[in-house]
C-alpha cells in the first residue's frame, strides 16, 4: 500500500501551524475514533493514519525529515508509525481531555461516547425556564440480541487470544507495553455466532424522546449534562452523556447583558423636558417607568428586576432603559405655531417655515 501525503490527510497546507495541525487531527480522530465506529475497519484505518501523520506533523524534528525526505526520510529515523490506541490516549490526552471541559472518562476504553445537541430557545424561555422534548439518535443495545452480540440460542466466549483479559502484553526495548488484544478488540470476549441483526456490533441506531429541563437564566453557550443519555458503553463500562448546547435567539426588542436586559424607549421632546410616567413593555409584560422631568436623550434608566433570572441564585437582573427623544419629522399647523412661539421665548435662530429650500418668504 502506497503512504498517503500526512498534509493530505489532516486536509492542512504544507505551512500550517502545530496549533492548525493539532486542530485537524482532533477532528479526525473524533470522527473515526473507534468508540463511535465500531466494527468499522475503514474508521480504523482512517483513525491510525491521522495518529501517524499527528505524531509526524506535530514533533519539529519529525516534522522536517519528512519535509525534506519523506516517507522514506521517516524510515530511516526508526519511526513506527501507529503504536495502538492506548498509546495514542495517553500521548495525545490532552487533546481529548479538553474537549467536553473535565470529563475525563473519555479516555475510559469501552464507556459510551458524549453527544451534543443544539437546541435554540426563545430569550423568554430563558427567562421563565421551560421544558423541551427532543428526539436524538444514537446507537442503542440491539433490539435481537440485548446488546450481547451473539444470534439467539448463543452467548459470548473467552477470548482465545488474551483469555478473557482484553489486554496483550508486548515487550518495546525495555518496557512491557499492554495494549488492547487485537482479535477481540479489548473485549476479552470471542463471538462464535454474531448476530444477523448488528452484525455482532451489539448496537443499532435507534431514535430517542427526551424531556428536557431548561432552567430560567440560561444563556448562549449554558450546556445541560444528561448523564447517560450518550451512546452505551460496552464491557459493562458507563454510557456517555447527552449535553445540550444552548442557543438564544435574537429578541427584536430587547438585547441581553449577563443578567440585564436593554431596550430603547422613544419619548417626546415635552415628556423628556416635563417628566412623565410612561407604560413601556418588558420581556414578560408591562412596567411603569417614571421619566423625569430634563432627561437628556441616550440617558439609561433602570426598572428593578425586570431583567433575567439568574442561574445561579434568586437574583434577578434589571431591565435598562436607554431614552430616545424623538424629534418629529413632520409637525401640525398647531404644532409648528407653539413650536415656533416656544422658539421665539428660548433664543437663538430657526429656519423660516417651508426650510431651506424654496419657501414662501
Ligand atoms: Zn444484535
Ligand atoms: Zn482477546
Amino acid at each position: 500500500m502506497t503512504k498517503r501525503d500526512f498534509y493530505e490527510i489532516l486536509g492542512v497546507n504544507k505551512d500550517a501551524s502545530k496549533e492548525e495541525i493539532k486542530k485537524a487531527y482532533r477532528q479526525a480522530a473524533l470522527k473515526y475514533h473507534p468508540d463511535k465506529n465500531p466494527g468499522n475497519k475503514e474508521a480504523e484505518d482512517k483513525f491510525k493514519e491521522a495518529a501517524e501523520a499527528y505524531e509526524v506533523l506535530q514533533d519539529e524534528e519529525k516534522r522536517q525529515v519528512y519535509d525534506r525526505y519523506g516517507h522514506e526520510g521517516l524510515r530511516g529515523t526508526g519511526f513506527q508509525g501507529f503504536a495502538g490506541f492506548d498509546d495514542i490516549f495517553s500521548h495525545f490526552g490532552d487533546i481529548f481531555g479538553d474537549f467536553f471541559g473535565q470529563g475525563g472518562g473519555r479516555h475510559e476504553r469501552g464507556r459510551g461516547a458524549d453527544l451534543r445537541y443544539d437546541m435554540q430557545i426563545e430569550l423568554e424561555d430563558a427567562a421563565t425556564g421551560t421544558e423541551k422534548n427532543i428526539t436524538v439518535e444514537k446507537y442503542a443495545a440491539c433490539s435481537e440480541c440485548k446488546g450481547s452480540r451473539c444470534e439467539p440460542g448463543y452467548s459470548p466466549e473467552i477470548c482465545p487470544a488474551c483469555g478473557g483479559h482484553g489486554q496483550v502484553r508486548r515487550q518495546q526495548g525495555f518496557f512491557a507495553i499492554s495494549m488492547p488484544c487485537g482479535q477481540c478488540g479489548g473485549a476479552g470476549k470471542f463471538i462464535r455466532k454474531p448476530c444477523k441483526k448488528c452484525k455482532g456490533t451489539g448496537k443499532e441506531m435507534k431514535k430517542k424522546e427526551l424531556k428536557v429541563k431548561i432552567p430560567a437564566g440560561v444563556d448562549s453557550g449554558s450546556h445541560l449534562r444528561l448523564v447517560g443519555e450518550g451512546e452505551p458503553g460496552t464491557m459493562g463500562k458507563p454510557d456517555g452523556d447527552l449535553y445540550i448546547l444552548i442557543y438564544i435567539k435574537d429578541h427584536p426588542n430587547f438585547e441581553r447583558h449577563g443578567d440585564d436586559l436593554v431596550t430603547r424607549l422613544r419619548v417626546t421632546f415635552p415628556q423628556a423636558a416635563l417628566g412623565a410616567e410612561v407604560e413601556i413593555p418588558t420581556l414578560l409584560g408591562k412596567a411603569m417607568l417614571n421619566v423625569p422631568r430634563g432627561t437628556q436623550s441616550h440617558t439609561l434608566l433602570k426598572v428593578k428586576g425586570e431583567g433575567m433570572p439568574s442561574l445561579h441564585g434568586h437574583t434577578k437582573g434589571n431591565l435598562v432603559v436607554q431614552m430616545i427623544v424623538d424629534v418629529p419629522e413632520k409637525l401640525s399647523k398647531e404644532q409648528e405655531h407653539l413650536l415656533r412661539e416656544y422658539a421665539k421665548v428660548s433664543g437663538g435662530p430657526v429656519s423660516k417655515k417651508g426650510g431651506f429650500f424654496g419657501g414662501r418668504k
